[in-house]
């Protein structure tokens, strides 16, 4: 026990979770004496915040304050929310970005410890109400203020005033535990008449029901009152466990490791308590995953706890599906679960109930104790980069936390991005390679058609002769096909076929993309929407019609020339719904389907045994990106798809376009490696990664004379420093947004100074115009 004297005054710093940079700092509040304590760094707390009562985190605990003049009301947190390690995070992200800290708070924890506010107004006068504002009350005189009713606050405050009504901030968690009456069947009751009950003699004794299972046994649900009142049944409320639903059988097929998986795990192994990264580079289908599964269990058997990241929801199941075949403790964490799943998945996390915890990108900062190792499955993937918002990288959180652990990191591709893959020749990264598939399979044959002689030979179908073919030929033989169409920075439009008219976003400048299932025309960047019509705005002419081809088009063609193929498709617009990846992952798993069309979702990490075939449309489509990185990500892709084919049975590979001379292309059956040394060569070339680090600023503003000025002054600004070559200003990809001009000032250099590239946008400072900066090329 420590007596030591608390001191009688105690202050917090803390950060209030409103987004805007005037407030972007941290305020002094006074600790009552309830709570002197209680209170620690890292936890949430009420604080009253101008006229409103806001939630903040506590980001330091001290005894003198010369600016405290309010207390803190209340204390949310037992145990601190924010951990110091998830606060060194903060400190990095806070230095390598320009954010708010109320956001970066945001992006470290979990959106289920949000505090939801709500304004509720109390009617004091009814008779001196303004007319106008009856409707709004309730009959018992109260209204629940929603968001898009706060412009009325300034008039209500002064109906406060002369005391008509009365304004509540009220606060509450937005998720709670689940919780649910279970009943247990108590042996020493007193009641006469349970033979009018035969049922009772069913139940287990110390068994919780819930009322749905009782009436699934057969009591009504007047049985089970009455049974409750004569204490035959003993009620209790308990905390229920949102358990997540699976539909793949659990089974474990253990593996005898060939000599290249022993030799790559037994590494790692020898250095599971070092901080060091390393490169598992191995063809596709070589057994990366199985390694990853014997590493693990070196990690859980010294009672340490294994994170293991995948770029996509879609790759969750099939990760998943493994790791519990082999481990029992696992949790699961990414953004389609719902808030109370993802509650319950973080309880568990906390409370150690776990051994592993599998995650999309955003489970990089979960609270998990004793961490002995982390995993970055299909580590080249652009996924693993948040672009919105804060921008971070989950390899370099993992970099921040393996050092805080004193752990190894695992990279693993077939793929390797050219960074990792450079670090890795610099001996940065410990290289370990798989070079062969298990079993001897062979890697898939692969075939290039080239479109453009398919159109001398009179065929205008989107499939060419030889693919149609090998389709036609895997129906017969009951074997599978994948066909790959990525439209990613291609989307469907119309056009007039009289005028040339393209209907456009009135706000934003881009062509309206066009939804053949809905008949209607939406801008993707900020949801304007109009029906379809076919006769043109311009030319009053009825000859509007689509142009490109869409997935749906695609689907309709499969449909149209393969009538007996029974076709499933996996794109964004259908998996939007929760558990609809894992559904057509296993709907086709379990061959219920004879052909998967799908965007480069379809692509990663996925294990289809009967896949002996797969087709890509326009695969020259992704090298027409604007982006550095467009013939890595065309690579990458076409590798990724094209070891989907042939993993268990011998298999094909189709590949169509217009131009497949490009290395990015021809690569695909040369590897890897023939790739890696084209692309580094243009990477130096051109001065890009990983020679020099790219960067880029994104100037806003409504007026666009002054706008341009303003990003061009930023560049000369920026050619005056040292080792810098600054590029533009050029119109952003998006020229205009909600009347915003926009433009972009590429930053080429040998380090980044972020002090001074703070230290230049506060010069440049002007309140009509916003200046942004990206740590990365390609995120506007
Ligand atoms: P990767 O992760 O490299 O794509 P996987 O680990 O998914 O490869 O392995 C591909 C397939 O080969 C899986 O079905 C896996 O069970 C099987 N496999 C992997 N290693 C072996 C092995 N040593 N012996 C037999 N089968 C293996
Ligand atoms: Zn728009």
């Amino acid at each position: 026990m420590n007596f030591e004297k608390v001191s009688d005054l105690m202050y917090v710093k803390v950060i209030v979770d409103i987004k805007h940079q005037d407030v972007n700092k941290a305020y002094d509040y006074r600790v009552p004496e309830h709570l002197i304590n209680d209170i620690q760094k890292g936890m949430r707390v009420i604080v009253p915040f101008g006229a409103q009562t806001r939630m903040g985190f506590v980001v330091d605990v001290f005894d003198k304050s010369e600016s405290a003049t309010k207390d803190v009301i209340e204390l949310l947190d037992e145990t601190p929310a924010i951990s110091d390690e998830l606060f060194l995070i903060m400190d990095d992200i806070d230095q390598h970005t320009i954010s708010l800290y109320s956001s970066i708070f945001d992006t470290v924890i979990p959106s289920g410890l949000a505090v939801k506010y709500d304004k509720v107004i109390y009617l004091l006068k009814p008779n001196e109400l303004p007319s106008e504002l009856e409707t709004f009350f309730s009959k018992t005189g109260i209204w629940h203020l929603k968001k898009s009713e706060y412009d009325l606050l300034p008039k209500l405050r002064r109906l406060q005033d002369k005391k008509i009504i009365e304004i509540h901030s009220e606060y509450k968690q937005k998720t709670k535990e689940k919780t649910e009456t279970l009943y247990t069947y108590n042996t020493n009751h007193q009641y006469q008449r349970t033979s009018r009950y035969p049922l009772l003699e069913t139940l287990l004794i110390d068994h919780m029901y819930t009322k749905k299972e009782l009436i699934d046994l057969g009591f009504s649900i007047s049985n089970i009152n009455t049974l409750v009142k004569h204490e035959v049944f003993i009620p209790k409320l308990s905390t229920v466990f949102r358990d997540i639903k699976h539909l793949f059988n659990i089974e474990d097929k253990r593996v005898d490791l060939t000599k290249e998986q022993i030799n790559a795990a037994n590494k790692i192994k020898d250095n599971l308590n070092v901080y060091k990264t390393f490169l598992l580079k191995g063809i596709t289908g070589s057994g990366k995953t199985e390694v990853y599964l014997d590493v693990i269990e070196k990690v859980v058997k010294q009672e340490q706890k294994a994170l293991v990241l995948v770029p996509e929801i879609t790759l969750i199941a099939p990760m998943a599906k493994r790791l519990k075949s082999r481990f029992n403790r696992v949790a699961i964490y990414h953004s389609a679960l719902s808030e109370g799943e993802k509650y319950d998945q973080y309880q568990m996390i906390i409370n150690n109930d776990i051994d592993i915890v599998i995650s999309t990108r955003s489970g990089i900062f979960l609270p998990i104790n004793n961490l002995g190792i982390i995993i970055i499955d299909e580590e080249h993937d652009a996924s693993y980069m948040q672009k919105e918002g804060v921008v971070y990288h989950a390899k370099n959180i993992a970099k921040l936390r393996a050092a805080y652990h004193n752990i190894p990191i695992v990279l693993g591709s077939a793929t390797p991005s050219i960074e990792s893959m450079y670090k890795a020749e610099q001996q940065e990264y410990q290289l370990l390679t798989l070079s062969k598939r298990p079993k001897n399979i062979k890697e898939p044959d692969i075939v290039f058609v080239d479109m453009k002689d398919e159109l001398k030979n009179k065929n205008t179908s989107i499939f060419s002769m030889t693919l149609k073919e090998k389709i036609s030929k895997n129906i017969e033989k009951k074997e599978q096909t994948l066909i790959l169409f990525n439209r990613k920075g291609y989307a469907p439009f119309v056009l007039c076929r009289q005028c040339g008219d393209v209907p456009k976003c009135p706000q934003c400048d881009i062509s309206l993309t066009y939804y053949k299932d809905k008949n209607q025309l939406k801008c993707h960047y900020c949801g304007y929407e109009k029906p379809f019509a076919q006769t043109c705005e311009v030319c009053h002419q009825k000859t509007v019609k689509e142009v490109g081809v869409g997935i749906e088009y695609v689907q309709a063609e499969l449909k149209r020339q393969f009538p007996k193929a029974r076709v499933l498709r996996m794109d964004k617009n259908v998996t939007t719904k929760k558990g609809s990846h894992e559904k057509i992952w296993h709907q086709f798993l379990n061959e219920e389907a004879d052909i998967l069309l799908g965007t480069q979702m379809i692509s990663k990490g996925l294990d289809f045994p009967k896949v002996t075939l797969v087709g890509v449309l326009m695969a020259d489509l992704s090298l027409k990106i604007p982006s550095y990185t467009a013939s890595e990500d065309t690579f990458m892709l076409l590798t990724q798809i094209s070891g989907r084919s042939g993993r268990h049975l011998p298999g094909e590979v189709v590949i169509q376009g217009y131009q497949l001379d490009h290395y990015a292309i021809t690569s695909v059956k040369k590897g890897y490696d023939q790739f890696y040394k084209e692309a580094l060569y243009d990477r130096k070339i051109s001065k890009y990664e990983p020679y020099y680090h790219i960067s880029q600023f994104l100037i806003e503003g409504t007026s666009y004379l002054k706008t341009y000025q303003k990003a061009f002054m930023l560049k000369k600004r920026l050619q005056s420093l040292e080792n810098v070559i600054a590029l533009g200003p050029v119109p952003a990809y998006i020229k205009k947004i909600k009347e915003h001009y926009r433009f972009v000032v590429t930053m080429k250099s040998k380090t980044i100074d972020m002090s001074e590239i703070k230290y230049i946008i506060e010069e440049l400072n002007d309140p009509n115009i916003e200046v942004k900066y990206y740590p990365n090329l390609d995120l506007m």
